[in-house]
């Protein structure tokens, strides 16, 4: 359907209906010709590709052509032909043309090509417009509607988990305070600790760092559930793989073990990249072309081979072996950083690693206890260029083992009786997991830095668009 009175450029050259009229609407990108002839390369976000507009110059006022730059949006009217050039299918020969916004050449940040990644966060505001942004964003797009799709499919729930928590023992971060208290003179305590009875919630409550706690009381009910939206972690961790705001998909289902959690990471995995080689090939060979030879390649890869499943003792063992010398030295104990996990995955196995049975100490209190006393039935799936793209774990359902532990980890049991509650009332074997939508991104897209895979980043001292 025609809306907003235009065709899409991208409905226009999927099929093109030679010699009729149409109406394109959209920002130029450039503009080139002579005295008698002009063309305008034309994109409206809706594809990577532009539609070229022929412009006859005796046809048309001098002064508004002149002020067609770069940048401008424009509507125009005309003919769809076959076009006399080799660059494109198609073209239209302009017969009507509209201004609705003028972007001045000396001033318009985006009139040259070719601006670094680094530039273009500056500019997060106008970045959509590069032909980088439009693929990026529209990838996220296809993964964020197949992502509802593949648990659709499956039967899962879509559970909304709250985005305020008043639970603090999450574990798996820093939390940002949300509070209306008067901050310059927040009401006091007697021993001068800010007395959050009187703030909004009546006690003090934080942006969430996961779903998973509340994902778990769903899947306790509806069996298979899963969340997706933003979570976010107040840790200064200026790296290329974490945003202080970022989105997590977390599935939490009742009656899987360990191995069938791990199954349908793969899958879920497997799904997403299927379903972006297949339905955003023109996004995917342009970011190929531009930033990543080996994209498409490493993506068919990981659909194709079976991920490696491996106990983190063995992982250790292989690292020890390794002769490497990392910057953090290996031993048991150790949580692994992304130098180790992109050890095993790009230089020992060359494939995804799904790494179990990791010590208790560097997991959280939720895991499920092995046997040994010493391990927790938690899993990781480590990917190329990355590391850690998933984190997981089979849940510890037993009342008195999560008891005890929350215990041994000096944690308050009055804090989490509704969790706890779970164990008492019907509980059941269950597992679950997170899966970083932008660490997915970046995968996908083959961008190096998370900043440029979510449309306004939020990290340590940014947060202006
Ligand atoms: P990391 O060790 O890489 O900091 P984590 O172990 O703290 O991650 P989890 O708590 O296991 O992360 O969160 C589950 C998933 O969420 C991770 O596997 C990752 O994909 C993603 N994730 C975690 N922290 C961030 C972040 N700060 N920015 C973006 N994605 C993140
Ligand atoms: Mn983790």
């Amino acid at each position: 359907m025609a809306r907003g009175g235009r065709t899409k450029i991208l409905d226009l050259l999927k099929t093109p209906k030679i010699d009729t009229q149409v109406t394109v609407k959209g920002w130029v990108r450039t503009k080139r010709g002579n005295k008698s002839i002009q063309f305008i390369a034309l994109n409206d976000g809706s594809t990577i590709h532009n539609i070229q507009l022929v412009i006859d110059v005796s046809n048309f006022d001098e002064e508004l052509l002149k002020s067609i730059n770069t940048g401008a949006c424009i509507r125009a009217d005309g003919k769809l032909v076959k076009s006399q050039g080799s660059g494109q299918p198609v073209e239209i020969q302009v017969a009507d043309l509209e201004i609705y916004g003028v972007a001045d050449p000396e001033k318009y940040p985006l009139q040259k090509k070719g601006h670094s990644l680094e530039f273009l966060r500056e500019i997060a505001h106008l970045r959509p417009r590069t032909n980088t942004f439009g693929a990026v964003l529209r990838i996220r797009n296809a993964m964020a509607f197949a992502i509802h799709k593949y648990f659709n499919e499956n039967g899962f729930v879509y559970l909304h988990t709250p985005i305020i928590t008043g639970s603090d023992c999450e574990g798996a971060g820093e939390m940002f305070v949300v509070t209306t208290l008067d901050i310059n003179n927040p009401p006091r305590r007697n021993d001068k600790s800010v007395n959050y009875s009187e703030d909004f919630f009546g006690k003090q409550c934080n942006l969430t760092v996961s779903g998973q706690l509340e994902g778990e009381l769903g899947a306790l009910a509806l069996s298979e559930i899963y969340t997706f939206g933003p979570t976010f972690r107040a840790e200064n961790s200026n790296t290329p793989r974490h945003l202080a705001e970022f989105w997590m998909i977390e599935p939490e289902m009742a009656f899987y073990e360990i191995d069938e959690n791990m199954d349908l990471a793969e899958d879920f995995i497997k799904y997403l990249v299927r379903y972006a080689l297949e339905n955003c090939a023109d996004d995917l060979e342009f970011l190929q072309k531009m930033y990543d030879d080996s994209l498409i390649e490493r993506l068919k890869s990981v659909i194709e081979c079976d991920f490696i499943r491996l106990d983190y003792t063995e992982g250790i063992e292989i690292l020890k072996n390794s002769g490497v010398k990392f910057e953090f030295p290996v031993h048991w104990g150790l949580d692994l950083q992304s130098e180790h996990e992109r050890y095993l995955v790009e230089k020992h196995f060359k494939k995804p690693v799904i790494l179990t049975n990791y010590p208790k100490e560097i997991k959280a209190f939720y895991m499920k206890q092995n046997n040994d006393g010493k391990t927790v039935r938690a899993m990781d799936v480590l990917f190329p260029k990355i590391g850690e793209i998933i984190g997981g774990s089979q849940r510890e359902e037993n009342y008195d083992k999560l008891v005890s532990r929350i215990h041994e980890l000096n944690m308050a049991e009055k804090d989490v009786w509704w969790y706890l509650d779970t164990r008492r009332f019907g509980t059941a074997p269950h597992s679950g997991f997170g899966l970083g939508f932008e660490r997915l991104l970046l995968f996908v897209t083959g961008m190096a830095n998370i900043r440029d895979v979510i449309p306004f980043p939020r990290t340590p001292k940014n947060a202006e668009f």
